[in-house]
C-alpha cells in the first residue's frame, strides 16, 4: 500500500466574530481512505471542512493535495482541486432528473446546439448501474428519498473527477436499510482509490465503514487514531475530554415497593401487556422498531384507546381516560419525535420549559411570570441547559438542550412515573452522559422511569430491569445481572 497521502490540512486555523473555531486542525487523507471526523457539536467539523471546501478562507495555516501545497479561494477552485462537499442540506433541484442535475451548468450539446439528452441520460445511467444503485437516470428528484437523493450527490461528485468526497453527517436522517446501500457506495468508491472524509456522531458506524478517525474537542485537534486499534470507550473519552468511566452513571435500585401493576393491557395495537414498575427503578423496554413499545406507553398514557386489561396505581385501580389526567395522577411521557409532538420551536426556551407545569390547564392569559422565572431558572441550572438567554427560541438550540428542556417541561410538573421514550437518540455524548445522570438523580429520589430505547447498550447500563417487546407483546424482562445483548436481541426477533 502506497503512505502517499492524498490530503493534508496542517495547523488549520478560522476565527468567526467571537468564536475561535479552529485552533491548529490537522487532517491527513491517504488514496482509497475513509477517515472519521468525531466531535461533539460545534467542535469545528463543519467549520474545518468549508475551509477546505472554499466556503470559508482560512486564517491560518497548509492545505496540500498529492503533496502540493495548493490555495482554496472558493467553490470552483475546490472543483478543480477534486474537492466535492456533500452537504447535511442537499442542494440538488427537485424539478430536474437525475441526469440533469448531474449535467447541470455543463451540459453535452449536439452539433446543432441543443442540449444532447439522450448522452446525458446513457451516461448517468451507465455511472448509476456501476454503483447498482436501483434508479433511473429520468427520474424526477422530487419522487427520490432522501437517501436515494445523497446517492445522486456521491455520482454527482464521482462524475467531476472527485479525488476526496467528504460527506456531512449522511446518515443522520436516512433508514437502516439506506445505511447500508450508502456503505456499498462508499466501499465501491474507495475500491476507486477516492478518499472519503466521513463527519457522523454515531459511533457504531465508525468500526463498520472507517480506516481512521480524527477526533476534535472545541475546535482543537485531539488525535487521530486507527479505528480497528481504539475502542468506542477510549473515542468517547477523547471527544469529551474525561474519563468516561461514569458514562453511565447508575446507582441500581433495590426497591420493592410497586408503584405501578399493569395486567394485560390491550389497545388496537398491542396485546397483553404486563409488567410491574418499582418505586424508583428504571425499567427498559427494548425491541426492534415497530415492536410495539412507543404503543404500549401510548394506552397507558391516555393517548390510544385502551381496550381490556387493568391497572393498579398506588395501589389503587386505575381508570385511564385522557393524557391530562394523567399529568394530574403524577405521569409524563417524553416522545420520541420532538421535533413533532415535544416543542413549540418558534416559542421561547422558557415559554417551551414551563409550558405543561404552568400553562397546560390554564384558559385564556394569566400565566404567573415569577413562577415561570423560578422554574426556568431551576432547571436550566440543574440540567446545565446551555443557552444565551431563556429568550431564545428553542428551535435554535443543539439538540441535546433541546431535549434537556422536553425532559424539564416534563419534570416541572413532578411525575412520580417519568416514560422516557428514545431519549437519547440523536444527540451527542456529552448531552447523553448528562441525560443519564438527570436519570440516575431522579431514580434516587424515587421517580420511577420507564426508558425506551434501541439501544442496547444503553439499556443494558442504565436499566435495573429489562422488559423485551416483540410483535405488539412481551416477549420476556430480565433483571440487569442476567441481561445480555444476545439474550436480548433473541427475544426482540422472534416470540
Ligand atoms: P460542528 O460541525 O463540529 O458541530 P461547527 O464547525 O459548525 O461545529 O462550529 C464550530 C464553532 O464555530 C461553533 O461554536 C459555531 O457556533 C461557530 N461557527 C460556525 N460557523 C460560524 C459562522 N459562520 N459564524 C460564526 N460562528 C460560526
Ligand atoms: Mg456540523
Amino acid at each position: 500500500m502506497s503512505d502517499s497521502l492524498l490530503l493534508e490540512m496542517k495547523n488549520i486555523h478560522k476565527k468567526f466574530p467571537g468564536v475561535y473555531a479552529l485552533k491548529g486542525v490537522n487532517l491527513e487523507l491517504r488514496y482509497g481512505e475513509v477517515h472519521a471526523l468525531l466531535g461533539e457539536n460545534g467542535a469545528g467539523k463543519s467549520t474545518l471542512i468549508k475551509v477546505l471546501g472554499g466556503i470559508y478562507k482560512k486564517d491560518g495555516g497548509e492545505i496540500r493535495i498529492e503533496g502540493k501545497p495548493v490555495e482554496i479561494r472558493g467553490v470552483t477552485e475546490a472543483r478543480a482541486n477534486g474537492i466535492s462537499i456533500i452537504h447535511q442540506e442537499l442542494v440538488l433541484v427537485p424539478s430536474l432528473s437525475v441526469a440533469e442535475n448531474i449535467f447541470l451548468g455543463r451540459e453535452p450539446v449536439l452539433a446543432n446546439g441543443l442540449v444532447d439528452f439522450d448522452r446525458m441520460e446513457n451516461e448517468t445511467q451507465r455511472v448509476l448501474d456501476d454503483f447498482g444503485l436501483s434508479l433511473h437516470a429520468a427520474d424526477m428528484i422530487n419522487d427520490l428519498t432522501i437517501a436515494q437523493q445523497q446517492m445522486v450527490e456521491i455520482v454527482k461528485a464521482v462524475s467531476f473527477n472527485s479525488k476526496i468526497i467528504v460527506m456531512d453527517e449522511p446518515t443522520s436522517s436516512i433508514s437502516d436499510k439506506d445505511v447500508d446501500a450508502l456503505f456499498k457506495c462508499i466501499r465501491s468508491l474507495k475500491e476507486q482509490k477516492i478518499g472519503i472524509i466521513y463527519i457522523s456522531h454515531r459511533m457504531s458506524e465508525l468500526s463498520q465503514i472507517a480506516d481512521r478517525v480524527t477526533v476534535m474537542r472545541d475546535g482543537e485537534y485531539v488525535e487521530t487514531k486507527v479505528v480497528a486499534e481504539t475502542t468506542n470507550d477510549e473515542l468517547i473519552a477523547l471527544m469529551v475530554g474525561r474519563s468516561m468511566t461514569n458514562y453511565y452513571s447508575r446507582t441500581y435500585s433495590t426497591s420493592e415497593e410497586a408503584i405501578l401493576k399493569v395486567e394485560r393491557l390491550c389497545s388496537a395495537k398491542v396485546h397483553d401487556i404486563s409488567f410491574e414498575l418499582k418505586k424508583g427503578e428504571i425499567l427498559g423496554f427494548a425491541g426492534l422498531i415497530g415492536a410495539g413499545r412507543s404503543e404500549a406507553m401510548q394506552a397507558l398514557f391516555g393517548l390510544d384507546k385502551i381496550t381490556a386489561g387493568s391497572i393498579q396505581y398506588c395501589g389503587k385501580e386505575l381508570k385511564v381516560k385522557t393524557p391530562e389526567q394523567m399529568i394530574q395522577a403524577g405521569f409524563a411521557l417524553v416522545p420520541e419525535n420532538r421535533r413533532d409532538e415535544g416543542i413549540f420551536a418558534a416559542h421561547s426556551l422558557k415559554f417551551n420549559l414551563t409550558l405543561k407545569a404552568l400553562r397546560q390547564f390554564i384558559r385564556g392569559a394569566y400565566v404567573d411570570t415569577k413562577r415561570e422565572n423560578e422554574i426556568t431558572d431551576e432547571y436550566m441550572k440543574a440540567l446545565s441547559i446551555k443557552a444565551a438567554s431563556d429568550q431564545v427560541t428553542i428551535g435554535s438550540l443543539s439538540g441535546g438542550n433541546q431535549q434537556k428542556v422536553v425532559i424539564s417541561s416534563w419534570l416541572a410538573t413532578h411525575p412520580r412515573v417519568l416514560i422516557l421514550d428514545e431519549p437519547t437518540r440523536g444527540i451527542d455524548v456529552g448531552a447523553k452522559s448528562e441525560i443519564y445522570t438527570i436519570m440516575n438523580e431522579l431514580a434516587k429520589q424515587g421517580v420511577s422511569i420507564i426508558m425506551i430505547s434501541s439501544e442496547l447498550p444503553e439499556v443494558l447500563n442504565m436499566s435495573d430491569r429489562v422488559v423485551v417487546m416483540s410483535e405488539g407483546t412481551i416477549t420476556a424482562v430480565f433483571d440487569h445481572m442476567e441481561a445480555t445483548q444476545e439474550k436480548i436481541m433473541q427475544r426482540a426477533v422472534n416470540n
